[in-house]
């Protein structure tokens, strides 16, 4: 088996990332296990997050380092709250306060149109010169009041017209079929086995 460092210490995430990659011959190991502290992750854009968090890691490792960096687009905000979605609200991280300053934001204003985004980086070394990069998205609209109690984050706001529910009204395999970290990571998949 070959080696990556995964520069995420979320469980489910890892979990997810060794059982897709374990049928590629990759080992999938935390950064925590590894002794790596979190990167900076000072960016505006999702892509130099996570590349900015893959380079760390493998920097730290010598290892090829896999990241990944998400969040929500509203397009009546321009975007926002983009990559500070997880702090949209501020500090300490809250899904309720920043659900809640959404809908605030939103108050009266008739383009809901709203996107999730995931963006995975794969380095093979700190200072590769290609890395691979795979991008997924999922699109919907915001609702002005929460429904669902599944997923987490933005997703009970996060209402799917052709299914008529909110992403956390449908089952966890549905939502990983129709995702943006989904689709993120079958891209990666497709690119890492055609690199081999
Ligand atoms: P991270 O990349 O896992 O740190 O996610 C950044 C933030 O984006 C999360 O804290 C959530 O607020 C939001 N987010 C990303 N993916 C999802 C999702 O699938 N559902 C709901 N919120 C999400």
């Amino acid at each position: 088996m070959k080696k990556l460092v995964m520069a995420s210490n979320n469980v489910g995430k890892l979990r997810e990332f060794q059982t897709l990659l374990a049928p590629l011959g990759w080992e999938v190991v935390p950064q925590a296990e590894l002794g790596v502290g979190e990167a900076e992750e000072p960016h505006g854009t999702f892509v130099e997050n996570a590349l900015a968090k893959a380079r760390h890691a493998s920097l730290a490792t010598g290892l090829p380092a896999l990241a990944d960096d998400s969040g929500i687009c509203v397009s009546a905000l321009g975007g926002a709250p983009g990559v500070q979605s997880a702090r949209f609200a501020g500090e300490p991280k809250s899904d309720e306060a920043n659900n809640a300053l959404l809908l605030t934001r939103l108050r009266e204003v008739s383009d809901r149109r709203a996107h999730y985004v995931c963006v995975l980086v794969f380095v093979t070394s700190a200072s590769d010169p290609q890395p691979i990069i795979a991008e997924g998205e999922w699109h919907g609209e915001i609702l002005p009041a929460p429904r669902g109690s599944g997923g987490f984050g933005y997703d009970p706001l996060f209402w799917l017209p052709a299914l008529e529910q909110s992403a956390a009204e449908i089952p966890p395999e549905l939502k990983n079929t129709l995702s943006h970290r989904g689709a993120a990571c079958r891209h990666l998949l497709d690119r890492l086995a055609r690199t081999e």
